[in-house]
């Protein structure tokens, strides 16, 4: 029995287009940083309130 090996490419991030590595496959990351990931769920946050308007 062989181990499971998935390699994935690097996803870039969604502002700022950096490539990030993805070393964990089940969980892909999108995000170059922290402070990135946190601007997108405020961006999330901001579309739920605008659409129930
Ligand atoms: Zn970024």
């Amino acid at each position: 029995m062989g181990a499971i090996e998935i390699e994935l490419d690097p996803l870039p991030c969604r502002w700022c287009q950096k490539l990030i590595k993805q070393p964990k496959w089940w969980r892909p990351k999108r995000h170059c940083g922290r402070s990135h990931r946190v601007k997108t769920r405020l961006v999330n946050a901001l579309v739920r309130v605008l659409e129930h308007l």
